[in-house]
Parts: C-alpha cells; sequence; structure tokens
C-alpha cells in the first residue's frame, strides 16, 4: 500500500470540520484562522509502543490514547482543542486496513468529542510504532492558567480519583483483567473543567507522571512547599482496599491519570464549589516551607516521591 494512498483513505475524512480550518489535509501546510483576541496554545506528545502503552492495547485506544495525552495538556492551560498534527511512525505489519481502520476510528471518535480537526501529519515506516500528536487550541488572551501562580495558603486540587490507571497496568502486566482498563485506555482529557477554572485557579498542571512528581513542578515554580493529605486524595473503590504503601503507590508515583492538579484561593474555592458542587477536590494546603509533606489523616508518612522517568 502507497503511503499516499494509506493517509487519504484513513484520515483524510475523519475528523469534524473546525469552521477555522480554511486548509486541511492534502496540501502542503494546513490554512487555519486564529479567533479574535485568543493566544495560539500548543504541545507535542509521543507515545511510542511498549514504553507508554503494552503490546497489548488494542489499536483503537492507541488512536484515542495518543489524542487525548495532548487534549490533556491543553486542559491544564484552560484551553480550548482546535486542531491536532499526526506524525505517524508505522511498522511494516502495521500498515494494513485492519490495524488503520480501527486506529483511526479511536482517533476520530474522541476529536469528535471535542470538536478537534485532524489538519495534517506525516506518515513513515518505523521498527517501532510511534505516534506524535501535535496539538492545538486557544484562550482567551493572557487568561492561560500556568504552572505557576500559586500562593502560600491556596488549596491543593485533583479533578477526579487518581491511581486507576496505575492499577489497571499493574493488573495487566500481571496477565489479568482489569475493571479500570478504560481508565489506563481511553483517558478522559478534563477540557471543560480547566477552561471553567480559568479566573478560579492561580496554577495547573495535568497529572501524566504520577501526582507526587508532577505537582512537584508546581510546587518548584513558584518556589513553595505543600502539606498534602494523602486521604482526602480521591481513588477508586477498587484502590481503598489496597495496604496504604501500594495504594499510595499508584495515587502518587503511578502516573497516567490525566487528571488536573491546581490550586487556587481559599476564597476562590468556596466560590468554585457553590457555583459547581462537588466537581473537584480539594487534598492540601500551599505552604511557605519547602518541600513536600505527606500526612495520613493529619499524621505524618514518609513516603517516597518516584514518578515516571524516561533516563
Ligand atoms: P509533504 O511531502 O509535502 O510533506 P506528505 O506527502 O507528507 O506531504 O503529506 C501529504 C498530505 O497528507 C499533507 O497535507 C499532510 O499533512 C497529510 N498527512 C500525511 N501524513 C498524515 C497523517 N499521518 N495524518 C494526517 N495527515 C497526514
Ligand atoms: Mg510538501
Amino acid at each position: 500500500m502507497s503511503e499516499f494512498s494509506l493517509i487519504y483513505q484513513h484520515f483524510k475524512n475523519c475528523t469534524p470540520k473546525n469552521p477555522l480550518t480554511q486548509i486541511g489535509i492534502g496540501d502542503d501546510c494546513a490554512v487555519s484562522n486564529i479567533p479574535p483576541n485568543a493566544q495560539l496554545v500548543s504541545c507535542v506528545d509521543t507515545l511510542v509502543m511498549g514504553r507508554h502503552f503494552p503490546h497489548s492495547t488494542s489499536a483503537y485506544a492507541v488512536g484515542f490514547k495518543s489524542v487525548a495525552v495532548n487534549l490533556s495538556d491543553l486542559a491544564s492551560m484552560g484551553a480550548t482543542p482546535y486542531a491536532i498534527l499526526l506524525g505517524l511512525s508505522l511498522p511494516s505489519h502495521f500498515a494494513n486496513d485492519e490495524f488503520l481502520g480501527e486506529f483511526t476510528q479511536g482517533l476520530a471518535d474522541i476529536c469528535r468529542a471535542f470538536n478537534v480537526d485532524l489538519i495534517g501529519g506525516d506518515t513513515t515506516k518505523s521498527e517501532i510504532l510511534t505516534i506524535s500528536v501535535t496539538a492545538l487550541g486557544f484562550v482567551p488572551s493572557g487568561q492561560a492558567i500556568l504552572r505557576s501562580g500559586a500562593k502560600v495558603g491556596d488549596v491543593v486540587c485533583v479533578s477526579s480519583e487518581i491511581g486507576s490507571a496505575s492499577f489497571a497496568l499493574k493488573q495487566i502486566l500481571n496477565g489479568e483483567k482489569s475493571d479500570l482498563q478504560n481508565a489506563l485506555d481511553l483517558p478522559n482529557p478534563q477540557i471543560k473543567l480547566g477552561q471553567k477554572l480559568i479566573g478560579f485557579a492561580n496554577s495547573m498542571i495535568d497529572i501524566s507522571d504520577g501526582l507526587g512528581q508532577d505537582f512537584g513542578h508546581i510546587l518548584t515554580a513558584n518556589d513553595v512547599g505543600a502539606v498534602l493529605d494523602l486521604a482526602k486524595i480521591p481513588c477508586n473503590r477498587l484502590l481503598q482496599t489496597l495496604p496504604n504503601d501500594e495504594k499510595w503507590q499508584h495515587i502518587l508515583n503511578g502516573g497516567d491519570d490525566y487528571q488536573l492538579c491546581f490550586t487556587m484561593s481559599q476564597e476562590n474555592f468556596a466560590k468554585f464549589n457553590e457555583l459547581y458542587p462537588n466537581e473537584i477536590f480539594a487534598i492540601g494546603e500551599i505552604v511557605a516551607d519547602k518541600g513536600l509533606k505527606l500526612v495520613n489523616h493529619g499524621e505524618k508518612v514518609n513516603f517516597t516521591i518516584n514518578g515516571w522517568q524516561h533516563f
């Protein structure tokens, strides 16, 4: 199958046509309009088979997740997604209708759910399946939520249950069936919540490499410390029955959550909860003393943070 028939057959009409797109797939570059009073927000994330997802992952999940992890980065800035570009490095045994049909279905489903256009990409042969997605979005000018901005006394929050994907991965690698497989395969980027947090949150990050490590980036960016109460971090009931050390390992060091972690003033926390009850979870407080202090129901806990490291 030629590179061109592969591209056109599978990608040409697989996403909605966002009105911002003047020229999409088929030319040398895409041409897009920029909404007024907006800033462009962009990111790229690469998934490598066997490194970022197990070999057993379905083609559908690979397509879905390669977009989801990028939309999660856009969510962490409060951005509205607009489009993606897809860099696909494909071993020849995946260059067939069966794999590409399923892969494209996963990719198209998440793009449709978030009104995201596939506006271009590049396709090449390689030894290892590697998917590199570039995502573009917009924020109202000057309003992107950064990692910096947290202040002493702020509430630390997360968007939902943490640790499910890590627990699922452990079960799958052990050859067990996991009831939490969807948390690992089909992450749900928190776009709506990210947008709502503009004007409320003063710092934010998405959790991809473990809550402990990723929240650590917020502390570093702000030169502050925090106290987190492990008992307040929401987790699935399947994790609640695990011994504490095992549970905290998934919650703090696991990764692949694609939930949001953010800070806001006590006042904004009260206001947000009044407007949108039960959407965010307070898990701790920013303090002046640097470093991360962990407690469990108020009792000090010693636990080593060691999230995902590439090298
Ligand atoms: P060029 O050689 O000019 O870079 P290509 O032959 O690589 O162009 O691609 C032709 C068209 O197909 C371009 O519009 C490109 O964006 C699109 N395209 C190529 N690969 C992909 C892909 N994996 N996903 C989406 N669009 C793709
Ligand atoms: Mg060209």
